[in-house]
Order: C-alpha cells, then sequence, then structure tokens
C-alpha cells in the first residue's frame, strides 16, 4: 500500500479499517523504531517524574537502559530522538543534557495524526508557519521585545554544527523561544508540538542513522544561519514587514528541505522492507 494513503478522506469504516491496516504495516516494518519511540517516552517521564532541572544531567545511557528495561542501543536511538525535539541536548563525551522541561502533551497527538495520515505532513508545515505569524502582530503593537533569550538562541545555533541532533535541538529552541515573545503559554505550547512533529519528520533519517548531513559544514551552513539572523534583526527592530519577509524566507526553505529529504526518505524505506 502507498504510503500517502489514506489521507484526508472522511472517517468511514473502511477509512478507519486502512488506517488500521496502514498502522499496523509501519509497526511490522519499523518495530526498533517503535521500541525507540516508547523508550523515548518512558525517558521524558522520567525527566518529568524527577523533576530534572534545565541543564540536569540525564543518567548515562547503560543506567537509562536497566531503567527501562531496554537494550542500549535502543536507549541510544530514543535519547536521540529526543534531542530531536529539543528536549535534551546530547553533548559528545559528557552525556545527555535537559534542554527545556517537557511541556505539553498535545506533541504524540500530532505525531500520530502524521503518521496516520502522511499527506497531511504538509499542512502541519504550513500550521507552522501561521502560529509562527502571530508574532509578526505581537511586535508591530508591541515595540520593543526582550530579546536577549533570542540572541542566546542564535549564539547556540551558530555553535551547533556537531551533529543532525545538535543542530536540530538549538533550531528548536530558536523557534520556541522566538513563539516565546508572544507570551501565551496555549501558542507556545501548540506552536512545540506542530514544530516538533515537522523536525522529526524532516530529519528524522540523519539522526536515526547519526550521521552528520553535509549542511552542518561550510557555506550550507552559512545559508542555514543567515535564514535566522534577520528574525532576530527584525525582532530588536520592531519591525513587523521585514519580520515577516524573514519568516516567509525560513518558512520557503523548510519546505524545500522537506521535498528533498521526503524523495530520500522515500527510497531508504523502500530499500529496507
Ligand atoms: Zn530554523
Amino acid at each position: 500500500m502507498p504510503r500517502g494513503e489514506p489521507s484526508r478522506s472522511r472517517s468511514t469504516a473502511g477509512d478507519r479499517a486502512a488506517r488500521e491496516e496502514h498502522y499496523r504495516e509501519s509497526f511490522q516494518v519499523e518495530p526498533v523504531t517503535r521500541m525507540a519511540d516508547r523508550v523515548a517516552a518512558q525517558v521524558r517521564d522520567y525527566i518529568v517524574d524527577n523533576e530534572l532541572e534545565i541543564g540536569a544531567r540525564l543518567p548515562s545511557e547503560r543506567r537509562l537502559a536497566e531503567l527501562v528495561g531496554s537494550s542500549r542501543p535502543t536507549v541510544s536511538q530514543a535519547v536521540r530522538s529526543l534531542a530531536v525535539t529539543g528536549l535534551i541536548e546530547i553533548r559528545p563525551g559528557a552525556g545527555a543534557f535537559v534542554l527545556r522541561k517537557p511541556t505539553t502533551a498535545m506533541g504524540t497527538g500530532v505525531q500520530m495524526m502524521i503518521e496516520l495520515e502522511p499527506d497531511s505532513i504538509s499542512e502541519a508545515v504550513d500550521m507552522r508557519h501561521l502560529l509562527e505569524l502571530a508574532v509578526v502582530d505581537v511586535i508591530g503593537t508591541r515595540g520593543e521585545a526582550d530579546i536577549a533569550p533570542l540572541e542566546a538562541a542564535l549564539e547556540r545555533l551558530r555553535a551547533a554544527h556537531g551533529s543532525a541532533s545538535e543542530w536540530i535541538a538549538a533550531d528548536t529552541n530558536f523557534h520556541v523561544t522566538f513563539i516565546s515573545l508572544a507570551d501565551n503559554r496555549y501558542l507556545t505550547s501548540v506552536f512545540e508540538s506542530v514544530h516538533d512533529a515537522v523536525v522529526t519528520k524532516a530529519y528524522e533519517s540523519w539522526i536515526l542513522a547519526n550521521e552528520t548531513p553535509p549542511w552542518l559544514s561550510g557555506k550550507e551552513f552559512g545559508a542555514q544561519i543567515a535564514l535566522h539572523e534577520p528574525i532576530v534583526t527584525a525582532t530588536r527592530e520592531g519591525d513587523p514587514e521585514q519580520l515577516m519577509a524573514a519568516l516567509k524566507k525560513h518558512q520557503l526553505a523548510l519546505e524545500n528541505h522537506m521535498k528533498v529529504r521526503g524523495n530520500l526518505v522515500a527510497r531508504t524505506s523502500r530499500t529496507t522492507r
């Protein structure tokens, strides 16, 4: 069955059966990934239950494997997938650290919807942008915002060229910090969920393979940074038009990236079958 099916259809019993079939199929194709997802949720719970603060170090992968009763490679994969969502940061040689506190359970819903209706990913990408635009209004009316955290987030992004997971953590941190300027926890929370789901899809092949993508060095890395700098500048200057243009440019780059990677991901999953 093509991966794109079914989508955007009414919820008839037939559709539901098809979706369940699709879900079962993906379960069989990627059992290791599903297991890693489950372990990722357990590690996330561990952070919440133990009230780990930002900057706190997670137990070693060996210890985590004992705690959740799973194998070390699965824990390793789970930890990397949490880094994708910007929840934790992996510092090579030092371990994994809490980057931000889990604030929402909505993410699971968004991820699930994309699993069930893969075609809806483009709508999630659009939604991500629509939510960002809410900050444009705020910037326009409020004028000066405290942008020190956003500038710090940009610095972190500039330093994030070690691995795909490091980049994604820094990128998520940047965009969530930006959205926080609107001072609305619901907006931040919904954005976080949608952004997580989108970047997980966009970059998962790099993360799972634990490879360093070519765009993390040289000219291409510079181009990535150049997509974010104007967002900071426009925010600092309280210029809604400039901000709108900067966000639009970032969005187009993300859409193009998704198209390119989409083909690659499809090709990879065919060969693994
Ligand atoms: Zn970005």
